[in-house]
């Protein structure tokens, strides 16, 4: 019997992450542990400040009031008795792709099993609320299924985005690319006329080369993409050692003057 974590970021109540428990019900034993509210764009926040509450609302489903990461981290430890097979986070409501994926709370739930060394997958179906979720259940179910059966690369995690709608052209695995979010702050007046800042919305430029998930996503296939735990530019050390020479910056080599 396969044992099954399910997160996400929208929170409990979010119709998603009932899809997904829908979805993976057939290979094993499902644990559903999520945020008690909306979470979306928290990134890989860890709650330290404060003591957690878990709330059991049901037989092997969970609310906490805390981020995707916390619950993460609480049910690895807490919850498991044993590391379970499978972590997937979602479904979230709206894409995670190209930048998006650095502020993504759905993304770092499985970037968090990643660490535990738990095969993890984030999902996501991307368009305009309302979603429907009835096409990416056997999607879903497949994917997970090959990755319960084959495990991932070591420090890596599978990003999933499911375009919305009947129609999907077909799948391909995708590197990250870039979308970067023009003209996202809004300004807008109170009615007392003092200005406020609204982050979000705005136009997307997009960088979406032939075989990124950008791309992917625009022309109506699924995009499945390995997401590295590594964030180290391996080209970029031997610019640092050897043209920028950082290793001999005066500051540095005043504490040892003999070497
Ligand atoms: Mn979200």
């Amino acid at each position: 019997m396969k044992h099954i974590l399910i997160t996400n970021d929208d929170g409990i109540h979010s119709p998603g992450i009932m899809a997904l428990k829908e979805a993976l019900m057939p290979l094993g034993k499902v644990i559903v542990v999520a945020p008690d509210r909306d979470n979306s764009a928290i990134s890989h926040a860890l709650t330290m400040h404060r003591p957690l509450k878990l709330h059991a609302l049901q037989k092997d489903m969970y609310c906490l009031d805390g981020t995707p990461t916390d619950c993460v981290a609480i049910a690895l430890n807490k919850i498991f008795k044993k590391l379970p097979d499978l972590l997937v986070s979602g479904i979230n409501n709206g894409a995670n792709i190209g930048d998006d994926i650095s502020y993504s709370g759905t993304v770092s739930a499985a970037i968090e099993g990643t660490m535990y060394a738990v095969p993890s997958l984030a999902v996501s179906i991307t368009g305009e609320p309302p979603f429907s979720y009835e096409n990416t259940y056997e999607i879903i179910r497949e994917l997970a299924a090959k990755t319960l059966e084959n495990g991932l690369p070591a420090n890596t995690l599978m990003n999933v985005n499911i375009p919305a709608g009947a129609h999907i052209n077909g799948l391909r695995v995708t590197r990250q690319g870039r979308r970067i979010w023009k003209q996202s702050v809004q300004e807008v007046a109170d009615p007392r006329g003092r200005i406020h800042y609204w982050i979000g919305g705005g136009v997307p430029l997009l960088d979406a080369g032939r075989d990124t998930d950008v791309h992917a996503i625009s022309n109506g296939y699924v995009s499945v993409s390995p997401i590295h735990l590594d964030l180290t530019n391996h080209e970029g050390i031997s610019y640092f050692r050897d043209d920028l020479d950082l290793e001999a910056i005066p500051s540095i080599a005043k504490f040892n003057p003999s070497s």
